[in-house]
């Protein structure tokens, strides 16, 4: 019988679900480009060049297209817009604020607090955020490509007081699954090793990225395993996500939130309600809202440390216990997180 070649048709092809990578590599890199997607007037956000000079915009369009349309103050949209607030020189705001330069271990790895070790995997994410404390960082010199992970699993093997891993970065969902799993199986040959923990905008931002094959390496590792997300507002957790954080969930992973309280945008008691209500209807615990890491070119998102005990006060009237978060400060040189009430 004479072998056919099955013909796909071109609009088929034009139709088939674009893979994560591609979808990171489709990602928005130009404000023009968003303004005009989402149908808003360039004068909104006038003078935003030198400050995407500074920090390129970087968005997916799967988060994009959780924002409003013809919106200016849309909470998702003001979180990774570049704007002109960001040049602005503003006294104590600093390029290392929460002194991750002085905590490197071996290149990439950093030991601050008892029992537990984070390891900045890459210096990628999948989303520039305009407040990110690692705008600055010099994270090409200090990440952990695989050249250094030997150093960093050699220097985990020689403290036994280590049981946990934390992977970030950047974003270590940026990596290949198959990556993930050569380190994931390098780290689960470290005895005293328990708990692994995955902190990761991904699952918000590209929801494509929780794929069949990292749900099954996640749910056969001998790890307790966390993974901490990070959503700042309620309208980041859509169907998809959901969806995506229910497979996670069934593998057994934990899973939690952080965020930062930001002015504009998550800095009022409906907003922060709203949050917690959609992260546990999705399986997420809030964990950690952060005052914001005073580094420069992110002092218009900062909200005053007495505002922020107000929300959580408010918050401890209307929710679950379990569904306020607690709020924190990072100090440089303090042996945790600082609560927000010892401030
Ligand atoms: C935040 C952080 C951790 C984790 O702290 P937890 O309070 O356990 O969530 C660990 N290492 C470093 C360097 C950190 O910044
Ligand atoms: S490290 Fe996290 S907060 Fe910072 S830019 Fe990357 S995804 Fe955003």
């Amino acid at each position: 019988m004479p072998k056919t070649i099955p013909v796909i048709p071109a609009e088929s092809v034009a139709n088939l679900p674009l893979s994560w990578q591609q979808q990171l590599a489709q990602a928005i890199t130009e404000p023009d480009q968003l303004l005009k997607i989402l149908q808003i007037a360039p004068e909104n956000f006038a003078n935003n060049v030198p400050a995407s000079e500074q920090f390129s915009i970087k968005v997916p369009r799967a988060f994009v297209s959780k924002m409003q349309i013809g919106n200016p103050r849309d909470p998702l949209l003001l979180q990774v817009m570049a704007q002109s607030q960001e040049i602005l020189s503003v006294e104590g705001y600093g390029c290392d604020p929460v002194g991750d330069l002085d905590a490197n271990k071996t290149p990439g790895l950093l030991h601050k607090y008892a029992g537990r070790v984070l390891l900045i995997t890459t210096a990628a994410c999948a989303v520039h955020c305009r407040y990110c404390f690692r705008r600055h960082f010099p994270y090409q010199h200090h990440q952990a490509g695989r050249e250094q992970w030997v150093q960093a699993i050699e220097y985990i093997q020689n403290d036994s007081s280590i049981s946990e891993v934390i992977l970030s970065g950047g974003d270590p969902l940026v990596l290949s699954d198959e990556r993930l799993d050569e380190l994931i199986s390098l780290l689960e040959a470290i005895p005293h090793l328990s708990r692994l923990r995955i902190h990761s905008r991904l699952p918000v931002v590209l929801p494509d990225r929780i794929t069949g094959a990292l749900v099954s390496r996640l749910q056969k590792s001998r790890f307790n395993i966390c993974v901490v997300i990070h959503a700042n507002h309620a309208n980041e957790i859509g169907n998809e996500e959901i969806c995506a954080l229910s497979k996670l969930k069934r593998a057994g992973v934990h899973l939690l939130n952080q965020a930062v309280l930001l002015e504009g945008i998550n800095n009022n008691i409906e907003d922060q309600i709203n949050l917690s209500e959609a992260l546990f209807a999705a399986g997420v615990l809030p964990y950690y809202l952060h005052l914001l890491d005073a580094v420069q070119g992110a002092a218009h998102f900062d909200v005053e440390l007495q505002a922020g005990l107000s929300l959580i006060s408010q918050m401890q009237c209307r929710l679950a216990g379990f569904l306020v978060p607690k709020l924190v400060r990072e100090i440089a040189g303090e042996v945790s997180k600082t609560p927000a009430n010892e401030l």
